[in-house]
């Protein structure tokens, strides 16, 4: 009998057009290609743009300028994340009708106030893995018909996971498995291997609002799993999230890919590179005359490599 051949390996880059693309991204772009080619898998360019007021097209433009200046190609056509929010919102109403999701109607404002006053009374506020005050859990008990009269009259709110109740969901699901995750990479103090999931420590993050859609949790797992990714590729600065993804993979019956979290290039100051500073956007290396080539030198000089590279 023939051996069933192993899943094809799907990688992708997922960028997100609201500023110019720098060293990191093209570690990352130039790490998820050179994979699926030597692993014979295939390579997609998601543009994740669900943030309309952020997002630009001239970035967007950049970004497909950018790719090709490295010399990669992918496949089409591109999934732009803002053409698909429909797609989004229906899990995000499963979410809902389960009762994992509830409408938050506080400002940002308003969170800051209470963060402000309780840490004025010397206790502690709890922070999320990136360090930003975890949201308030005062109206998840808040009555159905109260919020419903809410939003008819045309409150704003965004729409929140319940963090508690949306654990205590994957009880059934996991039948007495650890939320986890297996990492080839690494995370910020080295952690490798199984992870456990602690997606608690990010509160009840957000899965729409009401300028957006939709969130970057949700369209990032739900759209992994659509287009079939295997292995998630990406920058240590997303480490954390992953408890995040693993868990509404988990409500959302969502297949779970592997995941292989890279370090990241740091600027010359030792900083974790931005967006916003045009002096390490690829662009400005291209701009000084320099090659796709040389960047490896540079990637080098923070630890990272692009060659022996295979897939568990
Ligand atoms: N769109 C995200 C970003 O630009 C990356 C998403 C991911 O790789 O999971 O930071």
């Amino acid at each position: 009998m023939d051996k069933p051949s192993p899943k094809q390996a799907v990688l992708r880059f997922a960028p997100s057009p609201n500023g110019l693309l720098h060293l990191g991204h093209a570690y990352s772009a130039l790490l998820n290609h050179g994979l699926a080619t030597t692993n014979g898998g295939r390579f997609l360019l998601r543009i994740e743009d669900i943030d309309i007021a952020r997002c630009r097209p001239e970035y967007e433009e950049a970004i497909y300028r950018d790719l090709h200046w490295l010399g990669l190609d992918w496949e089409h056509p591109v999934r732009r994340q803002s053409e698909h929010f429909s797609f989004y919102q229906r899990a995000l109403g499963d979410l809902i009708d389960r009762g994992l999701a509830y409408p938050a109607f506080l400002s940002r404002g308003e969170v800051r106030q209470r963060v402000a006053a309780c840490e004025a009374s010397g206790k502690a506020w709890p922070r999320d893995p990136d360090g930003a005050p975890c949201y308030p859990t005062e109206e998840r008990k808040l009555d159905r018909a109260t919020t419903r009269r809410w939003i008819a009259e045309g409150r704003q709110h965004a729409w929140r996971l319940d963090i508690v109740a949306a654990t205590a969901a994957t009880g059934d699901r996991l039948a007495g498995r650890p939320l986890a995750w297996n990492d080839t990479g690494y995370g910020p103090q080295g952690q490798t291997g199984t992870v456990p999931a602690r997606p608690e420590r990010w509160g009840d993050v957000i899965l729409s609002r009401s300028d957006a859609p939709s969130s970057y949790h949700l369209s990032v797992t739900l759209d992994d799993a659509l287009q079939g990714v295997t292995h998630v590729v990406r920058g240590q600065d997303l480490f954390h999230a992953t408890a995040v993804h693993r868990l509404l993979q988990v409500l959302l019956d969502l297949p779970e890919p592997a995941y292989h979290h890279h370090g990241l290039v740091m600027g010359e100051d030792g900083r974790k590179l931005s967006k916003s500073n045009r002096d390490t956007g690829i662009a400005a290396y291209r701009d000084k005359g320099l090659s796709p080539s040389d960047l490896r030198l540079l990637f080098a000089r923070d630890g990272l490599v692009l060659d022996g590279l295979l897939l568990d």
